[in-house]
């Protein structure tokens, strides 16, 4: 066996990254000051103190072996974006380049807003965009192929200052919700917390498979997922995959993602396989929210480039494969202040955690009143497989708190005060060799879409590759508004102790019908979810709308997160998104069945149809009843598949039509017929590949892509 080197993790980790470290040791005392305001305080940062701490990064970087730098920004295609430039100025008189790298550079980029997604913002607009520096997540250097870049997070906005990326309306959220924090905070008492900030750490599941046969596979490359293939003969239905031992290969690949990651000052934590055949999953330890999104980008982009130099390939779409578990994304939320308090931690006699109580239900709330919104926020055109398909979590919105804060909150309900919290027991193993411990006194939920994990919510919903900032700018933002609700009525109120007390039971009784422990998976929950009145929005496309509804504009409003304009050019993103996926999807299984699924099984057919007339003739009675009943299947199923296809083609004709005029009616044509026709189209060459010899079949098989790695 191959033996790796040593690794000092401790003086790896963050050797790529300039962080508050190297700030403290390179940057002019004044100069760090100055700095630290702004990441502390939100002060603006004068050109001079710019240009200094430009001038270090520079020479930290090119340390580093840079030679580039750019502005790393998350435009609302899915994924970050990038404009390099070299450090390289205009040659000098005796032909000497310098390397330099100015404040401004620093502070302000421009790139082509055109080549972006704006969601109409561009045709009302200047087609100008610019990013600026986000100095509370640190810069790093990226080593990879094209040598090492400074990478620089910034923010992206149109001329007119309307975001067009994810990071501008999480920081207005993160603003948002510390704002309202501390009102909360100072009127229970609270006078020595500065800031309120969300910690967010997001669990990432991917699918690994091997690089060559990934290239055999046409829909892969084209689309992130399979479009068509039958599961094979062992599924996972043994559940023994997870976390079954690594595999040397992807062990390998795990080892180096973590080296790189931990370099770029990503705290990648645990690792294990999932339920899937072939699924894993990476988890970091939680940060600030605005850094966590970065990091979870950093993650994504890592695990796509460490599995290339392993030939192997990172599939990160929601649902590679039908019949297998899809991947997603569990977002791990909590409020942190400054000097250490997590709002949402209950302490050990939660029924006497007055403030505790007060944030717990607020978030009730928040989750009840704005549960498709939410819902929204998960929404991508790979999670339409999960949510709302036949797998976790639902598309329904839900919180499951545990036995223990239901309780408190049944009390809180039925008789006006809670007077105790039920307690977890002593594990009992009846194994005297395993030291003894105390079980949490709630245990877990893992159908639940939202879900309350001992000191954070965890919002199970995210997809996989989509990005986790509209998920939390969305969770921000409604707590923040319920937050200020509640200050509204406390500070309203002649005794304010009753009020918080009143207001916490107002909140429990009103908004009841969002807690649910139960299965969330069983059909009687989407019954019971419907009685209650909850939403069930099972598809993106009947989601977007409520970005544009009154309740949210509103919202988004009153807390300068977004405005009506940007709300609108989002949701006309999302319908283009939907459409463009699902017209690629369509159009690519189309070619993949004229190109290669047609011709394979005429082959095969002509196959099957010589070796009869070479029975016959050798053996004239013999019986060849098998090999006509296979010709005769294969000939109807692909008759079938003809007609289908034929159907599909009309309707994403439809579809691209529509396209350029009305990107909603687009979306539901896409989402109605091109999908329902595709589905049907999958049937027929599903079974086709059922019985089509294996040597005859154009592409890899699930068998072959899951367990062959
Ligand atoms: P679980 O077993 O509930 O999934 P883990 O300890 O595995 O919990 O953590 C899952 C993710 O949640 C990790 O990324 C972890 O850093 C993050 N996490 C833990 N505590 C918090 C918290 N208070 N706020 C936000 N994220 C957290
Ligand atoms: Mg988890």
């Amino acid at each position: 066996m191959e033996t790796v080197d040593k690794i000092n993790v401790a003086e790896i980790f963050g050797e790529n990254v300039f962080d508050d470290r190297v700030m403290q040791e390179r940057l002019p005392k004044k100069t760090y000051q100055k700095l630290k305001q702004t990441i502390q305080e939100g002060r603006e940062l004068d050109a001079e103190t710019a240009d200094v701490i430009a001038h270090e990064m520079k020479e930290w970087a090119i340390e580093k072996g840079a030679t580039h730098y750019t502005h790393w920004f998350q435009p609302l295609t899915g994924v970050t974006a990038e404009k390099h430039d070299s450090f390289i100025s205009a040659p000098k008189e005796d032909g000497k380049v310098l390397m330099s790298f100015s404040g401004k550079e620093l502070v302000k980029g421009e790139p082509d807003a055109s080549s972006f997604p704006s969601g109409g913002l561009r045709a009302t607009f200047e087609a100008r965009g610019y990013t600026s520096w986000d100095p509370t997540s640190p810069a790093f250097v990226r080593e990879d192929a094209s040598g090492a870049t400074l990478c620089i997070p910034t923010a992206f906005c149109s001329y007119t200052g309307e975001a067009l990326d994810q990071k501008t309306p999480l920081l207005r959220s993160m603003e948002a919700i510390n704002e309202q924090s501390l009102r909360l905070l100072r009127l229970l008492g609270n006078t020595t917390s500065k800031r309120v900030l969300p910690s967010v750490g997001a669990e990432q599941e991917y699918f690994i498979i091997d690089r060559d046969k990934y290239l055999k596979r046409k829909d892969l490359i084209y689309t992130g997922r399979t479009l068509f293939g039958r599961m094979p003969a062992k599924g996972q239905e043994m559940d023994d995959h997870y976390f079954g031992t690594i595999r040397e290969r992807i062990a390998a690949f795990m080892r180096d993602v973590d080296i790189e990651l931990w370099k770029l000052g990503v705290t990648s934590k645990t690792e294990h396989n999932e339920v899937a055949p072939g699924q894993h999953e990476l988890a970091p330890i939680y940060s600030v929210a605005n850094v966590a999104v970065d990091h979870n980008h950093l993650v994504m982009e890592t695990m796509k480039r460490v599995a290339y130099k392993h030939n192997l390939y990172c599939l990160l779409h929601e649902k590679p494969f039908a019949g297998v578990n899809g991947s997603g994304k569990h977002n791990n939320w909590s409020l942190v202040t400054d000097d250490g308090i997590n709002l949402i931690d209950p302490g050990k006699s939660p029924h006497e955690n007055i403030q505790f109580l007060l944030v717990l239900t607020c978030i009730i709330a928040a989750v009840d009143d704005h549960a498709e919104l939410l819902r929204e926020s998960a929404a991508d055109v790979g999670n339409d497989h999960r949510l709302g398909a036949n797998e976790a979590p639902p598309a329904i919105m839900s919180i499951f708190l545990g036995d223990q804060l239901q309780d408190v909150l049944e009390q809180l309900i039925h008789t006006g005060t809670a007077t105790h919290s039920i307690v977890g027991s002593k594990m009992n193993t009846e194994i005297k060799a395993l030291p003894e411990f105390m079980k949490d006194a709630t245990d877990r939920n893992r159908t639940s879409p939202f879900a309350f994990t001992g000191n954070k919510f965890e919002f199970r919903s995210v997809g996989s590759q989509d990005s986790i900032g509209e998920a939390n700018v969305v969770l921000n933002t409604i707590v923040a508004e319920a937050f200020s609700n509640a200050c509204d009525y406390i500070e309203a109120a002649e005794d304010k102790d009753q009020a918080v007390h009143d207001y916490i039971k107002k909140l429990a009784t009103e908004h009841q019908r969002i807690l649910f422990n139960g299965d969330g998976y069983a059909p009687e929950w989407v019954e019971e979810a419907a009685k209650r009145g909850l939403p069930n929005l099972k598809s993106m496309v009947d989601a977007i709308p409520v970005l544009t509804e009154e309740k949210t504009v509103a919202m988004f409003k009153k807390f300068h997160v977004f405005s009506e304009t940007e709300l609108q050019s989002r949701a006309e993103i999302e319908y283009e998104q939907y459409s463009k996926q699902i017209n690629i999807e369509g159009r690519a299984m189309l070619n993949i069945c004229t190109k290669q699924i047609i011709p394979a099984v005429i082959k095969f057919e002509t196959k099957v149809a010589n070796s009869i007339n070479a029975m016959v003739t050798a053996v004239p009675d013999i019986d060849v009843s098998v090999q006509t009943e296979l010709l005769t299947e294969t000939a109807d199923l692909l008759s079938a598949a003809r007609t289908s296809m034929a159907s599909l083609s009309d309707a994403v004709e439809k579809g691209s039509q529509l396209l350029s005029t009305d990107a909603a009616a687009a979306a539901h044509v896409y989402h109605d017929e091109v999908m329902k026709y595709m589905e049907e189209l999958r049937v027929s060459v599903d079974n086709l590949e059922q019985l089509v010899g294996k040597e005859d079949w154009p592409m890899p098989s699930y068998g072959d892509l899951l367990f062959e790695v």
